[in-house]
């Protein structure tokens, strides 16, 4: 049984955070309905279908793929995010 733990995890601690949870929650797709998500991949003209099944996040009506989130920090895998949070954006003259 562990063998089988390691093989499909690779033996990595496989977790996701949200290092500023301003609203968002996490969602499980629980049905076909079409339904996409608010981002789009750089090149990419079109919105992500959300699959049933899909874990997703959803702030408000905004839902988001696991991809796209990741990609723009809304969360992340690195376990130490709150030690080194963002540093913050110069303000405009
Ligand atoms: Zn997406």
């Amino acid at each position: 049984m562990r063998d089988l733990i390691d093989q499909n995890t690779d033996g990595r601690d496989y977790r996701l955070y949200v290092p500023h949870n301003d609203g968002w929650l996490g969602r499980v797709k629980p049905d076909s309905t079409k339904e996409y998500c608010y981002m789009k991949s750089p090149g990419e003209d079109y919105y992500h279908l959300l699959q049933v099944g899909e874990i997703y996040l959803q702030r408000g009506h905004e839902k988001v793929c696991l991809t796209c989130a990741l990609r723009n920090g809304v969360i992340t895998e690195n376990r130490l995010h709150w030690q080194h949070p963002p540093k913050s954006k110069p303000m405009p003259i």
